[in-house]
């Protein structure tokens, strides 16, 4: 039976659920690091928790559904996920990246994978011919769509044929949009990436990050790292995440609602520049967001008319902390500069727009009144 994705939420892995003999309708967490063999040479699918454990499997097959994937690995967080992920290239191996990721995906490969011997080409991959930074050595096109914090919007499907005429493994980092509203495998790409601590668990409260994949190889490449490298998600903290993607599609429907009514607001407000969010319809994303996504999500970066007036927000919303992260049920104003992105090299946040009058704004399910009247009256007690 095709299921549809708000069904999928909670019956992702119908088969799953029916195989619990107590028929428990939330899924037990089996605590345990181990497990008995019935004898020499038997197992009950279960050896060690590491490698394999039935909450954490249960989630795993629940995301694989969501993203139409054959496997989804559940790891400790979205950073574990990607370090993980990483280990299937070697040194001499290059990898093309877009420019504007999450400042701890640059991170991670500029300070530790360059120092293993994998080299990378950041580029803005919706403007730049992708084709003419590609090596014999290349491997991977590795983007975020919408990125981060930018908000551009890169045609997965066109990298797909760029990355299928070299050989090339498209890797595309889901977080922000959530399987909810985009699934980049169904656009050719070979491995989604997701930072569960955000959309998917939803709350705020958990960290978990998923590879996911169509191809057997990746797969059984994955599991051998997961089971060796040993960095996969808790049985209790599968459990949150599995119990956050039961209210997705409700929370992802509300929260986009909330951020239209904030960019309607802020798109009027004289002392904001620019506002960054691919449903806008005159922007440069509007129409290929149309084509790969369902929706433009909760996410909106915007652009006020000074650093002091940004740090004022950030200071005196009354409702609306002042956080990092994203995706749960609150709202969130992060400041990119000095947080998410602070450890991106200066010639890449200044390429990006990344300056210190940039806040990005995760929209959560609060009353959409509150939210804007919030942003309305730190916006206007500024008398800068
Ligand atoms: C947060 C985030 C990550 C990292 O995930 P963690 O769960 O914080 O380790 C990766 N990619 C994107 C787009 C993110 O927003």
């Amino acid at each position: 039976m095709d299921l549809s994705i708000e069904t999928k939420c909670m019956y992702g892995d119908r088969e799953g659920l029916k195989g619990e003999p107590t028929g428990s309708i939330s899924f037990p967490i089996y605590q345990t690091a181990t497990y008995a063999h019935p004898e020499v040479g038997k197992s009950t699918g279960f050896d060690y928790s590491r490698l394999q454990n039935p909450t954490r499997q249960h989630l795993e097959r629940v995301v694989a559904s969501l993203e139409n994937g054959i496997d989804a690995l559940a790891f400790s967080s979205g950073m574990a996920a990607i370090t993980a992920l990483m280990e299937i290239f070697k040194p001499g191996d290059h990898l093309i990246t877009d420019i504007d990721l999450y400042g701890g995906s640059i991170r991670l490969f500029d300070n530790i994978n360059e120092k293993n011997g994998i080299s990378f080409s950041h580029i803005n991959c919706s403007k730049e011919d992708v084709e003419s930074y590609i090596k014999p050595n290349t491997k991977a096109i590795y983007i975020e769509t919408p990125t981060n914090p930018m908000m551009n919007v890169v045609d997965i499907e066109k990298m797909a044929e760029i990355a299928k005429a070299y050989k090339l493994l498209l890797i595309v980092d889901n977080t922000f949009l959530s399987p909810y509203f985009q699934n980049p495998l169904d656009f050719g790409a070979d491995i989604v990436i997701h930072s569960g601590t955000k959309f998917l668990g939803g709350h705020n409260d958990t960290l978990a990050g998923f590879v996911i994949t169509n191809s057997t190889e990746i797969s059984d490449k994955m599991r051998f790292i997961i089971k060796t490298v040993g960095s996969g998600l808790s049985p209790f903290d599968s459990w949150l995440i599995l119990r956050g993607i039961k209210t997705l599609a409700v929370r992802m429907e509300k929260s986009q609602e909330n951020a239209i009514a904030i960019v309607d607001y802020l798109r009027n407000e004289p002392k904001v520049k620019n506002v960054y969010y691919p449903g806008i319809k005159d922007s440069p994303g509007y129409e290929i967001s149309k084509r790969q996504s369902r929706g433009f999500g909760s996410m909106i970066t915007f652009e006020v008319e000074s650093p002091e007036l940004a740090r004022h927000i950030l200071k005196y919303t009354k409702l609306i902390p002042f956080a990092e992260s994203l995706g749960g049920v609150e709202t969130l104003l992060t400041y990119p500069f000095t947080q998410t992105h602070a450890d991106v090299p200066e010639e890449i946040r200044k390429a990006n727009g990344i300056t210190e009058s940039v806040l990005r704004m995760s929209v959560g399910i609060e009353a959409k009144e509150d939210l804007v009247n919030d942003l309305k009256e730190a916006i206007s007690s500024y008398k800068g």
